[in-house]
């Protein structure tokens, strides 16, 4: 396009950036335009699992959706190293979901034998372990550990490091990496989008919503809805340890630089400046009773992040009707998807359509399901 872009991306969080990588390795010319330094980015906060266990439950093809991400993580980390010579440092040694009484452990099987019985869901493995089991691949578990579920395809990655690594990533392909240009109307004028932005008007030919939960607010601008409930999560991390964790927990994992994450829980606020001490404490007093080495451990840091949650909490993946070119990727789960959103979805933008087998059970007219676990 003549003095504009191919592709504009609203938003430079982990979605918007590994969307605008697959745009530029499509050929396309991106921008992506960003809020400035201080704004909210969940991408900032996160956990850095890529996760599949337990990703499904009322919507069954997320599960397969889920696992083409997992499937598709260790090549998209070795194309990112290849072009940056940064290593996001993924492993997918399988992960666990630790129950601390039997009762736990029960409603765990149950919910993946409902999970695992959809009608439509992609078959994969999650095993349910008694605790000998679980201690034969985790020594260090307390005495109330009473077993977990385990999947295989569970894993986790450096996450700031994926964050860096991608806007070194867009920057190296020629992307146009635009921040303090808070986007604040979108309209359609002779086959063009305009995008009036804090710092002036930028214009493309298509535009990819990925503002996290300001997708509420931009996406009625191009005809499409985005119905959003952002949750707070708070984490904690102790100092570096000797290794002694090989498998990511879900609320529980050693990073490749020795810290432990714990983390991570569920508020209803969207207040990122605060803490709950009670929050932290509760994740905290799990966590001990999981590996009670823990008890003697110093914390050094703890924050909390809003989570990007659409209101049923699946993905939200749609084009418009009205305002053909418009496009909307928004998620939790942006570090497991981030392989998908890099690899399928931009390629879909970059032709100018999403798949009819996205497009159904992904796009905002199925919210009012109930919601995800
Ligand atoms: C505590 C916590 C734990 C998590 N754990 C995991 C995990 O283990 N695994 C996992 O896969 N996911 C996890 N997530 C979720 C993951 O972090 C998010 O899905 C992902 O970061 C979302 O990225 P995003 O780019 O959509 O949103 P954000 O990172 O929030 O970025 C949105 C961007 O849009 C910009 N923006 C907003 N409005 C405008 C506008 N009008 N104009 C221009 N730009 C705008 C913002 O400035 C921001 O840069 C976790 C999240 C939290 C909070």
């Amino acid at each position: 396009m003549k003095g504009g872009y191919d592709v504009a991306v609203v938003g430079g969080g982990l979605v918007g950036v590994a969307t605008a990588w697959g745009l530029a390795r499509e050929g396309c010319r991106v921008a992506v335009l960003d809020e400035g330094d201080r704004a909210v980015r969940a991408s900032r906060g996160n956990f850095a699992l890529v996760w599949v266990q337990s990703k499904g439950l009322g919507l069954a093809p997320y599960a397969g959706w889920t696992i083409r991400s997992s499937n598709a993580w260790a090549g998209f980390a070795e194309s990112l190293k290849e072009e940056t010579g940064l290593d996001v440092c993924f492993q997918r040694p399988g992960g666990f979901h630790l129950a601390l009484s039997e009762k736990e452990l029960e409603a765990r099987a149950h919910m993946l034998r409902r999970l695992h019985n959809q009608p439509g869901i992609v078959e994969y493995k999650t095993e349910i372990l008694d605790r000998a089991q679980v201690a034969k691949m985790l020594p260090d578990i307390g005495r109330e550990v009473a077993g977990a579920s385990y999947c295989p395809l569970d894993g986790h990655v450096n996450s700031l490091r994926l964050f860096r690594t991608l806007h070194l990533a867009i920057n190296a392909r020629g992307a146009a990496y635009l921040p303090s240009h808070r986007v604040e109307s979108i309209t359609k004028e002779a086959g063009e989008f305009r995008l009036a932005t804090t710092q002036g008007e930028i214009r493309a030919g298509k535009v990819a919503l990925a503002a996290g939960n300001a997708n509420m607010r931009l996406a009625p601008m191009v005809g499409l809805e985005a119905p959003m409930k952002p949750e707070r999560g708070q984490i904690v991390v102790t100092e570096r340890l000797r290794p002694f964790l090989h498998y990511p927990v879900v609320t529980l994992r050693q990073t490749d630089e020795g810290t432990v994450m714990i983390g991570d829980s569920k508020e209803e606020s969207t207040d990122p400046s605060g803490l709950t001490l009670g929050v932290s404490a509760t994740e905290a007093s799990r966590a001990v009773r999981m590996f009670p080495l823990l008890a003697n451990v110093n914390v050094v840091r703890t924050w909390s992040a809003i989570r990007v949650m659409t209101r049923d909490g699946f993905p939200i993946y749609d084009q418009s009707e009205s305002h053909p070119g418009a496009f909307t990727v928004c998620c939790h789960s942006g570090v497991t998807l981030c392989a998908n959103h890099a690899l399928t979805i931009a390629p879909m933008i970059a032709r100018g359509a999403l798949d009819g087998s996205l497009v159904g059970p992904f796009s905002a007219r199925r919210v009012g399901v109930s919601p995800a676990i």
